[in-house]
């Protein structure tokens, strides 16, 4: 009942629900974080209301993340100085080093940081694609999914949702044994594997904010028969994250090994569903295209890491016209801004068909609100949750609030604010993030920023690592 005592009151100046702005809005958040009610008018004789000066968005959902890169994020910048550049191979080297050598506590201050920074920047819900499962010599730790509890316990820290997705990886490449690069990764057959999601489910549970999903490193790294029984023995209730068609060597290397291009195969060995988010899926055939739209299953597009390791363009024209899903996520997290990551979708369309406004469905012509709709279901999806509306009575309360008072904010019609948003606003255009009916953000400094920069700036110095 709306009158209970502990519950929270909040007035918008708006509320963005499913193509309208509800303004004001009145939203009382119970004890547990949900939403009980949402409406235009304040509920009966309540008197203690946070009104806030702001325009409240569903939280933004980062559908795909490798925490530990955070910390080599902007120091993979320099020219070799020769005629042969620096590749998406050369980082991956540089990034093993990285991940062979961070120990549990370390990938935990690493991750409370990286998952600080983005609530600070509007995401509320994070799917983590973890890999590193084992000690530094490659052994398992005794509880398998030790390091996966890290990642949990560093989401509660900072107050974000997580989706942990631990990984299945078997083989250093197409056919190919593990590298001692990879030693930390590996689970050596399916019962390996799902012994790890047992346990990483087990270690999810003791957290409201956590669930759990299934994943497969990509097609190189696991053998093509084990990937199939696999995706036949997971739970048909869960999220299954796969790398796939990132980089045009992986193309080459599984027409050899598998006879098929890395989609292509999957479209013809596995069921395809709407479980289903494939991470890059980059460089496509039409054919593929249509096959994942007809299949209902999700694509993950990391625009700003695809960008920083040179891998191409999703074709999202083609993809969209056949009403093709797709959700952002930040990856190695050398951008955290989820409106740089849309911006950077649609920009890249641009400069490529010389046309402007990528977004658009027959029914959503106006980019923005394409844009948000479509990145917070298919991101949801990422993390496990089906909805099919950004605010809903019972579901928790979850948000990132823009400041009404931005100047463009500020003089824009309700009308045009969303694609003003999403084009011209950045995270300094906030007033907060809310996670769970809760400010774990306002005016840009995380609640527990103090603790977490601490533990993360003395991690760094002792990787000696920037
Ligand atoms: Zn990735």
């Amino acid at each position: 009942m709306i009158g209970q005592v502990n519950m929270k009151h909040f007035q918008f100046k708006a509320l963005y629900q499913d193509n309208e702005w509800v303004a004001p809005a009145y939203v009382s958040v119970d004890q547990e974080g949900k939403i009980a009610y949402l409406s235009a008018t304040p509920p009966d004789s309540i008197t203690n209301i946070e009104k806030v000066d702001g325009y409240a968005l569903p939280g933004f959902q980062n559908a795909h993340s490798h925490a530990f890169q955070y910390a080599m994020a902007g120091i993979a910048e320099r020219h070799s100085g020769t005629a042969n550049p620096d590749d998406f191979w050369s980082w991956r080297n540089a990034m093993y080093q990285l991940a062979l050598n961070v120990q549990p506590e370390q990938m935990e201050a690493i991750a409370a940081m990286l998952y600080a920074e983005m609530v600070r920047h509007g995401y509320t819900s994070v799917a983590e694609f973890h890999y590193v499962h084992h000690d530094l010599t490659g052994k398992p730790y005794s509880n398998k999914a030790a390091l996966g509890e890290r990642l949990i316990a560093a989401a509660q820290k900072a107050g974000i949702r997580i989706t942990l997705v631990p990984i299945f990886y078997q083989k250093g490449g197409f056919g190919q044994a593990p590298t001692k690069g990879q030693q930390r990764f590996i689970s050596p057959d399916m019962d390996s594997y799902l012994d790890l999601l047992e346990q990483s489910q087990k270690a999810a549970r003791p957290y409201a904010h956590a669930s759990v999903g299934a994943g497969i490193h990509s097609l190189r790294a696991v053998a093509p028969e084990v990937i199939k029984a696999t995706c036949e023995n997971l739970p048909t209730d869960i999220p299954i994250h796969i790398h796939v068609a990132e980089q045009l060597k992986e193309i080459e290397d599984a027409k050899v090994y598998l006879g098929a291009r890395p989609v292509e195969w999957l479209l013809n060995n596995l069921t395809l569903n709407e479980n289903y988010h494939l991470v890059h899926a980059t460089h496509l055939t039409e054919a593929e295209v249509s096959g994942l739209a007809k299949k209902r299953a999700n694509v993950v597009i990391c625009p700003s890491t695809e960008g920083n390791l040179g891998d191409g363009l999703f074709p999202l024209a083609s993809f969209q016209a056949q009403d093709g899903q797709w959700s952002i996520g930040t990856d190695s997290h050398i951008g955290l801004n989820p409106l740089e990551e849309l911006r950077w979708l649609d920009y890249g369309q641009r400069v490529t068909t010389h046309k402007r406004n990528s977004f658009y469905s027959p029914q959503q012509t106006d980019s923005g609100r394409y844009a948000l709709a479509m990145a917070t279901f298919a991101g949801r999806r990422a993390m496990g949750h089906h909805t099919n509306e950004f605010f809903q009575i019972g579901d928790h309360f979850d948000a990132v609030v823009m400041d009404a008072n931005f100047p463009l904010f500020a003089i824009t019609s309700l009308d045009n604010l969303l694609s003003t948003i999403v084009y011209a606003g950045d995270c300094t255009a906030t007033l907060g993030t809310i996670v769970n009916g809760q400010w774990v953000v306002q005016q840009q400094r995380h609640h527990a920023y103090q603790d977490i920069v601490a533990d993360f700036k003395q991690v760094i110095a002792s990787l000696e690592y920037r």
